[in-house]
């Protein structure tokens, strides 16, 4: 068995519109997510349905990509645990240019320029990148979610009057006062 990666449904012919800027084409497919994109905490799983919807821009640089990656990140609530799933809608954008960039200032180096070989833009990278910008640090069921309790692991979303008598009265108001302090 060989290996494939040119079939990776990322990767889109330009080479009708290559070397011609002012023409374009657009690019409208779905296809399973062939890798997780995200983060551990949540992340499009592998196999998910993506849809890509964006225009091809041939461009004297190159090519010009814009457009949008839609699918649905599962993830885990970062407070109950609970499964938390969000509709991801990110705005792909990026160059793809026939050659590196000139300038060698390491510190401007432009951001959202990626290799194209004349061929195929593999916009693999790219739809990365927008997704996980997409993606919250700290994914949560729902903005004011409880989560569990810090000395059982009841979930306090179920149980709302759960407490347990063994806070000392002195250590909360210690706690309070430091919690002032931090804000
Ligand atoms: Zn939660
Ligand atoms: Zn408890």
């Amino acid at each position: 068995m060989s290996q494939r990666p040119e079939s990776s449904p990322f990767r889109i012919s330009a080479r009708d519109i290559a070397r011609r800027p002012g023409t374009q084409k657009l690019v409208s497919e779905s296809f399973p997510a062939p890798a997780v994109l995200g983060t551990d905490v949540i992340g499009i799983p592998e196999g998910a349905e993506l849809s890509l919807d964006v225009s091809l821009e041939s461009v004297s640089e190159g090519i010009w990509v814009s457009g949008t990656a839609t699918s649905q990140a599962v993830g885990e609530c970062g407070r109950c645990l609970d499964e938390v799933r969000l509709q991801v809608a990110a705005p792909v954008q990026g160059l793809f240019a026939l050659e590196p960039a000139e300038g060698d200032d390491e510190d401007e180096e432009p951001e959202d320029v990626f290799e194209f070989d004349g061929e195929t833009v593999d916009l693999e990278e790219v739809v990365r990148d927008a997704v996980a910008t997409q993606l919250p640090f700290t994914p949560l069921c729902r903005p004011d979610c409880p989560g569990l309790c810090d000395q059982c692991g009841a979930r306090l979303d179920q149980d709302p009057d759960h407490a347990h008598d063994v806070i000392d009265p002195r250590w909360s108001a210690l706690q309070s006062l430091t919690e002032e302090k931090e804000s």
